[in-house]
């Protein structure tokens, strides 16, 4: 078949005091296949993108590469922003002739200027260029926030089942059988959502998450029933459809399949009962920063234990410059840690031109905002200086970048400052820069759950912690002022009211 493939993403936090504009997708990914090759590597390590091309190619499929664009997550898309690069898309679709399908790699909580509900205004208008018999499909980040406009466009959505993100090769792999089955006429989707009124992180790996995911993964195998996705939403986003839900597609074709519809109706209202009886799972066990040091202290000895900063972690939008656990760990004079990494270009600039095994009078961090905290002012030993480093991301490939990095060395205290707002994956983001993590009690991390798939393997524990950020995850603190209430745990929803359609 012929497909149209794009990708459009962005996870927008409404907290976030980080604006959203051209640059940070230009320093994020941003491929234009017919402005020549730039930004081509970074577009096929975006999951999604890359590994339709690789699918489509198992398969003898024609795609024409549209755009591929994402920015780290942050506050809303400037207006004019949003626009353009809707309009882009939109544009090479019309140019790539008739299609078979259209594959978008989209995230689902993109939040522009202007507009609440960025993918279905996307879906409506792709679905109105392509007209009703074109298969449309979106793949998902399973934090989107799911709406009726995207729903009403047709198109069939499929989401991440793992927290961290380990499965877009699966779901890359479910969305384009899916859309080849629509193309050549043996199916025709429908799909439905199911509310569920609470916001919350849930992480995949442990139970009694992990029992819900698998049952949802084992429905899927009912007659009729194409596809399931546990939608967890995202808490920062602040919009009418914020929340978690249960998205179910399924063969609407009543004459072949009469009781599809009604079974995944069914599907629905279980997953999000069951769901909504896990929203005290959703809030994330973390300690104030104190605790969460005196955690780390009592567990000296055992090995290597991870100190996860929730709160600034970049990968939900947050500055990723605040200094509470830095300064706490100053003032308690505990040795022998690393913390990585804070987003401070001017202290990195500074470090690279004082040069390796200088040391310095260095001021760090602290400078976006009343939840970053005061800047740190230490005397810094720089050991290492990185141009362009990088490290593995979640798909696996050498790709994320963090812009210039530098590692410097203040009271015993190994700290990775960088030019690119990114949160940690992985420990290359301390060992290329000569840091031996095992040699350490101790490592900070500025990321919420996504480190876990690589530092799950060298850590002995690992403890999170919640400072003041844009991702703080005190919700009943947030100034929330669009959400639809009642929501959990903001309101005091009892058992057996979850789950409104
Ligand atoms: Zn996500």
């Amino acid at each position: 078949m012929h497909i149209f493939l794009a990708a459009l993403a962005h996870e927008t936090n409404s907290f976030s005091p980080i604006p959203t504009t051209l640059r940070a997708f230009e320093e994020g990914i941003l491929y234009r296949p017919r402005a020549g090759g730039a930004g081509r590597d970074e577009a096929l390590g975006f999951p999604g993108y890359g590994y339709l091309l690789g699918v489509a190619d198992e398969h003898g499929d024609r795609v024409t590469c549209g755009l591929c664009a994402w920015a780290q997550p942050g506050g809303p898309v400037a207006r004019a922003v949003h626009e353009s690069l809707r309009d882009e898309l939109l544009g090479q679709l019309a140019a790539a002739g008739p299609v078979d399908a259209v594959f978008l790699v989209l995230h689902g909580a993109m939040i522009a200027r202007g507009c609440d509900d960025c993918e279905g205004e996307l879906l409506e208008r792709v679905r109105a260029l392509v007209g009703p018999g074109v298969a449309v499909g979106a793949l998902l980040d399973l934090h989107a926030t799911l709406t009726p406009r995207m729903l009403a466009s047709g198109a069939v959505l499929v989401a991440c089942k793992e927290y961290p993100h380990t499965d877009y090769l699966a779901r890359t792999r479910e969305l384009h059988a899916i859309l080849a089955r629509v193309a050549d006429g043996r199916c025709r989707p429908d799909t439905l959502m199911r509310r569920v009124p609470m916001l919350g992180v849930f992480g995949t790996g442990e139970a009694p998450v992990r029992a819900l995911v698998d049952e949802a993964q084992r429905l899927e195998a009912v007659p009729g029933i194409l596809s399931i996705s546990l939608i967890h939403g995202f808490p920062w986003s602040d919009t009418v459809h914020t929340g978690a839900a249960v998205l179910v597609v399924y063969m609407a074709d009543a004459q072949a399949n009469p009781e599809a519809a009604a079974r995944a109706g069914e599907i629905a209202a279980t997953l999000a009962r069951g769901f909504f009886a896990l929203r005290t799972h959703g809030g994330h066990a973390a300690l104030p920063v104190e605790d969460a040091i005196d955690a780390c202290m009592a567990a000296a000895g055992t090995g290597l234990v991870v100190l996860a900063d929730s709160a600034d972690n970049p990968g939900g939008g947050a500055a990723c410059d605040s200094t509470f656990v830095l300064h706490a760990l100053l003032e308690r004079g505990v040795r022998d840690a690393a913390l990585g990494m804070i987003w401070d270009p001017l202290a990195v600039q500074l470090a690279i031109d004082a040069g390796v095994g200088a040391t310095l009078p260095l001021r760090i961090g602290g400078k976006v905002g009343l939840a970053s905290g005061p800047p740190v002012d230490v005397l810094a030993s720089v050991t290492a200086v990185r141009h362009d480093a990088r490290q593995h991301g979640l798909a696996g490939e050498f790709t994320e970048a963090l812009g210039d990095a530098v590692a410097i060395r203040a009271d015993g205290i190994d700290i990775v400052l960088n030019t690119r707002r990114q949160q940690v994956f992985s420990p290359e983001c301390f060992t290329e820069l000569g840091i031996d993590l095992q040699t350490r009690r101790l490592v900070v991390v500025k990321s919420t759950r996504h480190f876990r798939a690589r530092f799950d393997a060298i850590a002995a524990g690992t403890i999170i912690c919640d400072a003041p950020g844009a991702l703080n995850g005190d919700l009943a603190r947030l100034p929330y002022a669009r959400l639809a209430r009642p929501i959990w745990p903001l309101d005091p929803i009892e058992e057996g009211e979850g789950g409104h359609a």
